[in-house]
């Protein structure tokens, strides 16, 4: 066929979801192409919120302190807490609802994890995405659209691809397609594929503006501040502390005259009622009108497609959990498709991506309903009341049950999370962060990404030297041991769940796949056979390297 390019991963839509699901295939060396539709990225502060888990994933690319350089990170360092307001003038700002506040206290994060929670606007995070993602090889065309899409009969599909600034129209020839095209998702509607859930919650504009509003504040900083008037409710949002700012308008967009208005004046009316500056000078930016919303698909796979982000799930943005939850998505997917188009997996592995995804997606989905509004709890139609549960839980103790993770003899309560501040190192948690007295020995957490790591104890000699003849059969494993200090050898027993010659298997994503309590009489051939279940691989008996 003329004209047909070839990538192993075709990603169609350019948000935080399509740009990290680039950059996370792209460091697995696997060619992969994006388009989208926009002419660059996003130029409108949107998502803001990088979570602990979205941070340690970054993290351990060495994205850390290129997010934390951003303006809107280094700005908001010092800033704490959602309060509430009649406006910046006159009154005094209380502080809101102290559950929110657990989610900005960054000294509550050490102990249990690496980094803590930046802010970082959408604006400036998704340059950093593209330029890292292209330095690995990814190939990134704005003003691109998907158009069409169908089987080639085989493993795979051809899309059409239309290039609006040359009009040129091509095929790429992709094995695998990822739908990471927003919740309107035409790739999901075109595939037939219902959402569920509560629905529409809604209706915000966003205004983005500039105005020095730092005499009106004084030192006074916070995060989100509500701004409640008779007749007027919003939220404020900053970005520089000092001239770039966000304001949430609600309104009702049901009739035809009733449709608010979104032009600048009518912006920046509602910039000056909601500060109660009357002569502020604004400069209105850009306008976003959103819907908040709480709806998950049913299926989040289709062949050789898979939905991403908010194709596959739509939260309201309290908890800040919406991008998190997309790009923890493409985390999980992205070692997964490596493993299989490298071989190093069998196709099966690909399902429990939804396995594993949708669950969690569903709790996250639910806790940031019950943040939105505000309650705290909520009973659902089976009658089971939902509670809200700790941002660290929500965030950092989410448990995947699927055939890529081996269960262990515990007992399981079914639940979809874990503590973060205790972890056991259940099979399907986050493998837990442990201190390190020694600069050189870094915390696991900061370890995994590429491989499978198996985690040894002090008495890990033996599974040392299984993995290492495992290694030696082409097996990509890497293992662990850390810092022989007594505290650390604790802490390893209590968060990883085994004695000190037990181990413990961790996926590339971070998660426990299989654990050890203590050394087996042949731990090469419980290796192998960990690493083939997890990977969907058939063990071959003629491998076993025990015999
Ligand atoms: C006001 C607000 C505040 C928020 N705050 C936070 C927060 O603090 N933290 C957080 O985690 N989340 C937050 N969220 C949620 C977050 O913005 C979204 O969950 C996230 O941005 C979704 O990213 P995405 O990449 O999945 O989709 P999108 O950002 O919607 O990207 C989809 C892209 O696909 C492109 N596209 C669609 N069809 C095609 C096609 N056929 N060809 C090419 N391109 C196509 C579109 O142009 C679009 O750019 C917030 C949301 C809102 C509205």
């Amino acid at each position: 066929m003329k004209d047909v390019e070839h990538t192993s991963v075709l990603i169609v839509g350019g948000g935080l979801v399509g740009l990290s699901m680039s950059l996370f295939l792209s460091d697995l060396g696997i060619s992969n192409t994006l388009v989208e539709r926009r002419g660059g990225t996003s130029t409108h502060p949107r998502a803001r919120g990088v979570n602990v888990r979205t941070m340690e994933i970054l993290r351990a690319l060495g994205f850390e302190q290129r997010i934390r350089a951003t303006e809107s990170a280094s700005a908001l360092v010092e800033n704490q807490g959602i309060i509430a307001a009649r406006s910046l003038v006159g009154d005094q700002i209380g502080e809101l609802n102290g559950q929110y506040l657990a989610q900005t206290d960054q000294d509550g994060w050490s102990g249990i994890s690496t980094t803590t929670w930046a802010l970082c606007d959408q604006d400036e995070l998704e340059p950093l995405l593209v330029r890292r993602a292209r330095a690995l090889g990814a190939r990134i065309c704005f003003n691109t659209e998907l158009t069409s899409a169908r089987s080639t009969g085989g493993v795979g599909l051809d899309a059409t691809i239309h290039d609006r600034d040359s009009d040129h129209v091509r095929t790429v020839r992709a094995d695998y397609m990822i739908a990471a095209d927003g919740a309107r998702s035409p790739i999901r509607q075109r595939l037939e594929i219902p959402m569920e859930g509560p629905g529409t919650l809604g209706h915000f504009r966003n205004i983005y503006f500039h105005a020095d509003l730092s005499k009106a504040l004084g030192d006074r900083r916070f995060i989100m501040c509500y701004l409640m008037q008779e007749d007027f409710r919003g939220a404020l949002l900053p970005i520089d502390n000092h001239r770039r700012w966000l304001l949430h308008v609600p309104f009702a967009p049901d009739s035809e005259t009733a449709r608010p208005r979104f032009d600048q004046e009518e912006c920046a009316r509602l910039v000056r009622k909601a500060t109660g500056l009357d002569d502020l000078e604004v400069e209105i930016r850009s306008v976003l009108p959103w819907e908040s919303a709480s709806r998950t698909a049913t299926q989040w796979r289709k062949g050789p497609i898979f939905l991403v982000g908010d194709a596959a799930h739509q939260m309201p943005p309290s908890g800040a959990f919406g991008s998190n939850t997309g790009i923890q998505d493409a985390h999980n997917l992205a070692w997964k498709l490596a493993a299989v188009l490298r071989g190093e997996a069998g196709a099966g592995l690909l399902d429990t991506y939804e396995e594993e995804r949708r669950p969690v997606s569903l709790f996250t989905a639910e806790q940031a309903v019950l943040r939105s509004k505000d309650r705290g709890r909520t009973t659902g139609k089976d009658g089971v009341e939902s509670q809200i549960v700790n941002d660290a839980d929500v965030i950092l103790g989410y448990r995947y049950r699927s055939s890529a993770i081996i269960p262990d003899s515990s007992p399981d309560d079914g639940a979809p999370w874990t503590s973060a501040a205790e972890p056991t190192g259940l099979p399907g948690t986050r493998a837990a962060h442990l201190d390190s007295p020694d600069e050189d020995v870094p915390s696991p957490l900061d370890a995994f990404g590429r491989e499978f790591t198996l985690v040894v104890g002090s008495g890990g000699r033996a599974w040392e030297r299984a993995a290492s003849t495992i290694t030696s059969h082409g097996e990509r494993l890497r293992v662990l041991r850390p810092a022989s200090d007594r505290e650390v050898a604790a802490q390893f027993r209590a968060r990883y769940g085994v004695k000190d010659d037990g181990a413990v298997l961790v996926r590339p994503d971070g998660f426990v796949g299989w654990r050890a309590p203590t050394l087996t009489d042949s731990p090469e051939t419980d290796l192998v056979d960990a690493l083939a279940r997890i990977t969907h691989r058939t063990v071959d008996p003629g491998t076993s390297v025990d015999d």
